[in-house]
């Protein structure tokens, strides 16, 4: 499917973003290394998109190519192997993992985003994070070649990996779990869901913690202290219930977003001279 001018806001979870020239959603992985190619070889810019959940796009959009992975939620388990397709879900992974007793994986089940996005940023939570049960990826390289790389390899780290600096692009991955007791996993994915659910502004559009966590410090601590909490510029504010977030409290713009993660970057560096790094991707700016 290729959809022109298609606005950004329907694919993020902020709910903000102008358009994008080209929205492209392979129906296969080989589609999906087709594409890329082409964009490359055209030297058309592209981004690789997953389900947005980490993601501001201006409200001007983006000029080029947006290559979304939706299509490719293929799962495939060999014993205690998960092979999914880069656009699978993370919830979908957990469940599947949860149904056949596979556990190591429960971290992952509340975080809104697919498999390839969570290895971009090496996700995680609650003590876990994807370094933990990555085993391999396929890629396309920066030569345009498909090669397969252990996790050893990715140079994953807090929120970053190798597939962000150099660019790769995530089609499938293999995540190693462990056997265990498919109630005992269920057990835990509904605690660490309902610590969500109480901690977090889940009834508001975002794209989950804004910043990063600052050695030393956290994020949301340093933002309440500093008096930030309900700071608004339009529908954009920092959440009254956890001040780690900025949302969009209804009609917000990309721009209003943006001013108030300036702010508070501004603000919290004036007060306590550190200046907090954003966890969210900027596009289109
Ligand atoms: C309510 C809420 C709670 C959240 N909680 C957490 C949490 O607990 N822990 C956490 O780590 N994150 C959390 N997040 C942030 C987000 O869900 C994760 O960063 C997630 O991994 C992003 O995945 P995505 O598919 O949505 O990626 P996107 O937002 O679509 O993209 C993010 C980046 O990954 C790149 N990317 C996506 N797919 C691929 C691919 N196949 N190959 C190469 N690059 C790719 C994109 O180009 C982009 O640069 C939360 C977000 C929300 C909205």
């Amino acid at each position: 499917m290729i959809l022109l001018d298609e606005p950004m806001r329907k694919h993020t979870t902020f709910g903000v973003g102008g358009p994008a020239d080209v929205f492209v959603v392979p129906d296969s992985v080989d589609e999906a290394v087709a594409t890329v190619r082409a964009c490359r070889k055209l030297g058309v810019p592209y981004f690789v998109l997953g389900k947005g959940s980490n993601l501001l796009v201006s409200d001007e959009g983006f000029r080029g190519v947006i290559v979304a992975l939706e299509k490719l939620n293929g799962i495939e388990v060999v014993g205690a192997t998960i092979e999914c397709e880069a656009g699978a879900s993370l919830g979908s992974v957990a469940e599947r993992a949860c149904e056949l007793g596979l556990c190591g994986f429960e971290f992952a089940g509340g975080i809104p985003g697919t498999v390839g996005g969570a290895c971009f940023m090496n996700a995680g939570a609650y003590d876990g994070c994807m370094a933990d049960v990555l085993r391999s990826v396929d890629v396309i390289d920066a030569d345009g070649e498909v090669r397969t790389i252990d996790a050893d390899d990715l140079a994953l780290g807090y929120r970053t990996s190798r597939i962000r600096t150099d660019g790769l692009v995530v089609l499938r991955a293999r995540i190693e779990l462990a056997p265990g007791d498919s109630q005992e996993i269920r057990a835990k994915m509904r605690e660490l869901n309902h610590r969500r659910k109480e901690k977090q502004p889940l009834e508001y559009r975002s794209a989950g913690s804004t910043f990063k966590r600052p050695e030393g410090h956290f994020a949301g601590k340093l933002i309440m202290d500093a008096g930030l909490k309900g700071y608004a510029v339009g529908g954009a504010c920092v959440s009254t219930k956890h001040a780690g977030f900025v949302v969009n409290t209804g009609g917000a713009t990309a721009t209003d977003v943006r001013s108030v993660i300036s702010h508070v970057q501004d603000e919290v560096e004036r007060q306590f001279g550190v200046r907090l790094e954003p966890e969210v991707r900027f596009l289109g700016w």
